[in-house]
């Protein structure tokens, strides 16, 4: 395997696998966490997992179903499963298809089993509930081994967005010039710098205080799956193995080049002011101003009120409008992406 920083003598953990990191060839299994609950207090939840090994070369975490509701990557990664062998790789790819899989059977966002959602738990705590041990487990056995890392996600039910490579601005110019190079290769229509809400909990945010190259992605969303975005998914994983060196392939062209953009703070990001059913004014990809009609706000229960019409906060490609018809006060609406400033 490639060179790396020494793995941690133990990791005080409750989940428990028969996967060697270590073994060269492809293995098939499952993560157990443990699941106490009224019919098995020894029970334990499966979150499906491959290794696929051979050689010397870098070591690739790629993850889907961080979120249930978000299902290109899911079946990107389960394709992957099925087709990946050891002869295409030099180096290590580890998969989780279904990563907080009891959210991914519910096709939800948060889990069923504790309520939370796994992309606010890292690092996680290993005394936690299921999300925390399970994020404590990926935080501090399996990213110690990794040097790339992407995270696939779409809008989910809540959101619909431009099909996106996405990764967070960094200070050093140099990790920004590896992240521009593996966007152009993934080949999605638009890569995205992106500030966001609550960043810090993140798995990206996890990886990259461990120094490993991290990049994520929105691929559509509003809770169903889009041909265009499942593409541009499959696109994108495979040529991000590929740029990393870890899979023998040629790249899957792009049909045009990556477009550059950034959320450069949350002005870009407009929020509804009250609950109600959110009329978006334009299409994912319109061009628009800051500070024009973004769209409506309807209170059916009030029809005395007239509707709440709201703005952009910023010049751009509108990149991200809401999922879901209904809206509840402070969820994000509409999000413009700026061209990236370099
Ligand atoms: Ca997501």
């Amino acid at each position: 395997m490639a060179d790396r920083d020494p793995l941690p003598e133990r990791v005080e953990t409750k989940v428990f696998t028969d996967i060697d990191y270590e073994a060269p060839g492809k293995q098939v299994s499952v993560l157990r966490v443990p699941n106490s609950n009224n019919l098995s207090g020894w029970g334990t939840i499966g979150v499906p997992i491959a290794v696929v090994a051979s050689g010397t070369g870098p070591t690739v975490l790629i993850t889907a179903g961080v979120h249930g509701d978000e299902y290109e990557g899911q079946i990107t990664l389960s394709k992957l499963v099925h087709r990946l062998e050891p002869r295409q790789v030099q180096g290590r790819v580890i998969i989780l298809p279904a990563l907080h899989f009891p959210a991914c059977m519910a096709g939800s966002r948060m889990s069923p089993i504790d309520g939370r959602d796994i992309n606010r738990c890292f690092p996680g705590d290993p005394y936690g509930t299921f999300a925390f041990v399970l994020a404590h487990y990926i935080a501090e056995v399996i990213l110690p081994r990794v040097q790339f890392l992407f995270d696939i996600h779409s809008g989910g039910r809540g959101l619909n967005v431009t099909p996106s490579t996405c990764a967070h601005h960094s200070a050093d110019p140099q990790v920004m010039a590896q992240l521009v190079a593996l966007a152009q290769a993934c080949g999605a229509p638009t890569h995205m710098f992106l500030n966001s809400v609550d960043e810090n909990r993140t798995l990206p945010s996890a990886a990259e205080r461990r120094g490993i190259l991290a990049m994520s992605s929105e691929f559509g969303g509003a809770g169903i799956v889009q041909p265009h975005a499942l593409e541009v998914a499959e696109r994108a994983a495979h040529n991000f193995l590929v740029h990393a060196g870890v899979l023998r392939a040629d790249p899957i062209p792009a049909p045009d080049p990556t477009r550059l953009v950034e959320t450069p703070d949350l002005n870009s990001f407009t929020f509804a002011p009250h609950g109600g059913i959110f009329e978006p004014y334009h299409r994912l990809g319109t061009e628009v101003e800051k500070g024009a009609p973004a769209g409506a706000i309807h209170e059916i229960d009030r029809p005395d009120r007239s509707p709440t019409v709201v703005h952009y906060g910023a010049t751009g490609m509108l990149w991200c409008t809401r999922g879901a018809g209904r809206v509840e006060p402070g969820d994000p609406v509409a999000i413009v992406a700026s061209d990236w400033r370099g």
